[in-house]
């Protein structure tokens, strides 16, 4: 089959990558950057419900799969996202940079931002690093000032947030003795260091650059092209159009949302798909409690991924990440989670 992918974040990436390994001819067609590559770069499956946080991403899906039928992963089901990650790891070691971790646990990772959040799986040195690592140690963030780095800065705002942990440090130091923990940004590590990673924005660039190498490694054509218009024909998307046409048998669109610009305002631009229908838009404060109604918005599926064109299923299309409706990976904390599986899914297609 030709299969083609619209949008190079971490969703389109997955699609292709799986769409390949199932033997199919693959075009991932991309207008930029992504938020993936904006990201930490980890992997957050599912940190909290219902406003409390998860030790266990698996359980929490499961209650996810009894009570709303919309979330992604409620289409999904536990087994296929626990599938899809296991994919997503063998791809990233294959490409060179392993993650760690597993969907039964979450761990905690401190961020450039003197905070510390719940994730599921990280490239190794961050998992590394981890906080549940830090008891009984002194924490260093080490490192050098970079445009988007202060060493004193996180040291400060960990200093505050870690007592009440009831952990030790950290503070900026540059000698290195016993029972220290040294935590540094992972694109400063050098091979062969003993530091472990601190994940800053901006890291999730690199996976998505290093998988798709790999995908162009392995024979799946990357082209940078704005999709501006699709060719619709007798129920079927037969093209998606930008400086050059991209004709298919099948077709994923992982555009992203209004950070990646698969959503405009709210319409899904390229071919007007329907989004799910969410309560309370009007709200007017900028962050309620439970996160703004306006952040579960997006395209409506059924559960094959496949979205609905002026009024019926279009079913050589599905959608994968954060193009899809029904969910809040914000105060989810489930961005690259949602993204992968759907995107592994989406792409299963032969
Ligand atoms: C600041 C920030 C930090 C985050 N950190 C994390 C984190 O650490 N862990 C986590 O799990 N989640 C995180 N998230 C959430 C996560 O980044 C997103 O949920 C996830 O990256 C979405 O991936 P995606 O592939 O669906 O979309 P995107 O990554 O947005 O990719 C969309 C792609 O579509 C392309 N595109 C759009 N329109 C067109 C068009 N017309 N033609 C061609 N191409 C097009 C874009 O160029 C882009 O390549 C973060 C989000 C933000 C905003």
């Amino acid at each position: 089959m030709r299969v083609v992918v619209a949008g190079s974040g971490i969703s389109g990436v997955v699609a292709a990558l799986r769409a390949r390994a199932l033997g199919n001819e693959v075009v991932l067609v991309s207008s930029g950057k992504s938020a993936s590559s904006r990201s930490l770069g980890v992997v957050d499956v599912l940190g909290y419900l219902d406003g409390e946080e998860l030790s266990s991403p698996e359980e929490g899906i499961k209650i996810l799969v009894e009570r709303e039928e919309e979330h992604p992963y409620s289409l999904l089901g536990v087994e296929r996202v626990r599938e899809a990650l296991e994919f997503f790891r063998e791809v990233t070691a294959r490409a060179g940079i392993p993650f760690r971790g597993s969907l039964e646990e979450n761990i905690h990772i401190a961020t450039q931002f003197g905070t510390v959040k719940p994730t599921c799986l990280a490239p190794e040195k961050v998992y590394a690093g981890r906080v549940e690592e830090w008891s009984g140690k002194r924490v260093v963030i080490s490192g050098e000032e970079e445009r988007n780095f202060s060493p004193g800065f996180v040291a400060a705002s960990l200093s505050w947030l870690l007592p009440k942990l009831g952990l030790a440090g950290p503070r900026r130091i540059e000698a290195k003795g016993e029972g220290e923990l040294v935590l540094k940004p992972l694109r400063q590590l050098g091979n062969g260091e003993n530091a472990r990673a601190l994940p800053l924005l901006g890291d999730g660039e690199q996976v998505v650059e290093r998988l798709t190498e790999h995908a162009a490694e392995a024979g799946v054509r990357i082209v940078q092209d704005k999709i501006s218009r699709a060719v619709v024909e007798g129920g079927e998307l037969k093209a998606l159009v930008g400086r050059q046409s991209y004709a298919g048998d099948a077709f994923v669109l992982a555009t992203g949302d209004w950070t990646g610009g698969g959503l405009v305002g709210m319409r899904e631009p390229l071919l007007g798909l329907e989004l799910v229908r969410v309560e309370g838009l009007a709200v007017k404060t900028p962050l309620p409690e439970g996160g703004h109604p306006y952040s579960r918005l997006g395209v409506k599926v059924d559960g094959n991924l496949s979205p609905f064109y002026r009024g019926e299923k279009i079913l050589n299309v599905r959608v994968a990440g954060a193009l899809l409706g029904g969910y809040d990976y914000c105060t989810e904390k489930s961005g690259w989670g949602v993204a992968i599986a759907t995107g592994y899914f989406a792409g299963g297609v032969r």
